[in-house]
């Protein structure tokens, strides 16, 4: 096992790596921007290296600057976390080149599932099901237009670079499919530098199902279950649960064959989500492979018993899988919400600031995983999410209420959240019931506007 691992990230991902680095025995160096010197991941860890300003290109997505603080400080591997490095495979690829172990796949499978258009050719090659579209070189727009039309309206228009739920248009007919392939490539090429598209058919009211995956360095493999995260708004999951209720044994059994074939074939190494469109007729697509820990990673946690950083970790150093596909069972239910500085009564624009006053719910069935403390200031240049809520029960119902109890001690005073409306997503029938896709959010809202 590793002495010393360097931590690549920030926020409550990087405390979350930190605490399992602490409970294994190994010896922890942060990283911090200028703005973070305060940070709760700058104080926890054993180390702490200022790799450079706010801005993330100037410090958390400066790689020579994170590679020369691992060098510097003795560190053998690095946990990139999710977001900024994470699914880089140049940063990947100089770690190998430095010496460093990179906690994720190799840097070719990065590589192949970081171009989505890519990653849809391979699927198809290894009989895992795609959604209908087009994932070849698009010359020019008239050829674009082509294309949607032998797919088929409505189409959907997506970054081959994309993550964080940019770079992606839906279009219903010829003109609106004009407009979002200039805004998609545009946005494309301000968030990736990479304005490449691709073009897929729009699946009518799917809902979003992932699956957990675990492989080790010697082709063993095992997949968690799945994860239902159709709660989402402009593309962005905001609540997830584990099991999902619509998914019986013989699906998961067939879901989750699938998606270690899909791992499979570009060679998986580690923890890693394979995301998939599931609709009304129980067809499933795959959508895309995030090569990396997710943010909703921890209600797999909940239901497998099974913490998977530290199986990162153990993977990594070179360890065999401990378990096989039947050791894994998984028990109760569990949900996370995501809780953010954001403002819902203004288009939830981030609401950067100083937490004045917080008091964090506990108590059984109930994990908080966050960064944040009394005084601390949310700075205006990182995603605003600070804090995730999980909640586990026996039954997906205790999970609910449990839920319920946390969202509602959780107080937050000095900045505004997004925890009310995590509340108001609880109470809805088609929560409840267990039953609700991709659109379900956004037509909540218009109807609560109407
Ligand atoms: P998940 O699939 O784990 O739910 P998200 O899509 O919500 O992940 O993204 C996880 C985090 O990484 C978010 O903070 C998001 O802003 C960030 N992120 C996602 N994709 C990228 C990317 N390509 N570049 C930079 N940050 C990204
Ligand atoms: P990102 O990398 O930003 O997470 P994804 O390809 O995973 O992008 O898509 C994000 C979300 O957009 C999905 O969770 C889903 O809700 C929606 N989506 C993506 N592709 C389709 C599609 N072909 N049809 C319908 N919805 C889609
Ligand atoms: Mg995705």
């Amino acid at each position: 096992m590793f002495k010393k691992v360097l931590i690549a990230n920030r926020g409550e991902i990087a405390v979350r790596i930190i605490r399992a680095c602490r409970e294994m025995g190994i010896r922890t160096v942060a990283v911090y921007s200028e703005i973070d010197k305060e940070a709760l991941h700058t104080q926890l860890a054993d180390e702490a290296v200022c790799i450079g300003p706010a801005m993330p290109k100037d410090s958390y997505l400066n790689m020579a600057n994170i590679l020369s603080a691992c060098v510097l400080s003795g560190a053998e591997a690095i946990h990139p976390g999710f977001g900024f490095l994470s699914e880089n495979p140049k940063f990947a690829k100089m770690c190998r080149e430095c010496n460093i172990k990179f906690i994720g796949p190799d840097y070719e499978t990065i590589e192949y599932m970081g171009n989505k258009a890519k990653a849809r050719e391979i699927m198809k090659l290894s009989d895992v099901p795609v959604v209908p579209g087009y994932e070849g070189e698009i010359r020019d727009e008239k050829h674009a237009l082509e294309i949607a039309e032998n797919i088929g309206y409505p189409i959907m228009i997506k970054a081959a670079a994309g993550g964080g739920g940019k770079g992606i248009r839906i279009a219903y007919n010829e003109e609106e499919f004009l407009m979002g392939y200039k805004t998609a490539k545009a946005e494309a090429k301000a968030c990736f530098g990479d304005d490449t598209l691709y073009i897929e058919k729009f699946i009518q009211k799917p809902k979003h199902i992932e699956f957990q995956i675990l492989a080790d360095e010697y082709g063993n493999i095992v997949h968690l279950g799945e994860r239902e995260c159709s709660m989402q708004r402009k593309n962005q999951k905001v609540l997830e649960e584990a099991p999902s209720n619509v998914l019986n044994e013989e699906l998961r059994i067939k879901m989750g064959e699938i998606a270690k074939r899909a791992a499979l074939a570009v060679d998986y190494k580690n923890a890693g989500t394979i995301e998939f469109l599931f609709d009304k007729d129980n067809n499933f697509y795959f959508m895309e492979m995030n090569t990396r820990i997710q943010v909703e990673h921890p209600i797999t946690e909940m239901i497998t018993g099974i913490d998977l950083v530290k199986e990162q970790l153990r993977i990594a150093s070179g360890e065999k899988l401990r378990f096989t596909q039947d050791d894994i069972k998984i028990k109760g239910h569990a949900i996370e919400c995501r809780v953010n500085a954001e403002d819902p009564e203004h288009d939830f624009r981030p609401c950067p600031g100083v937490i004045e006053e917080l008091c964090v719910p506990g108590g059984m069935g109930v994990r908080i995983d966050s960064a944040i403390f009394a005084g601390y200031k949310i700075p205006h240049c990182y995603d605003s999410m600070i804090a995730k809520v999980i909640s586990f029960g026996n039954t997906r119902e205790e999970a609910i209420v449990k839920m319920n109890r946390a969202l509602s001690e959780f107080a937050v005073g000095g900045v505004k959240t997004n925890i009310d409306f995590d509340l108001s997503i609880l109470q809805t029938k088609e929560f409840l019931e267990g039953d609700y896709d991709t659109t379900f959010l956004s037509e909540m809202m218009v109807k609560k506007d109407a």
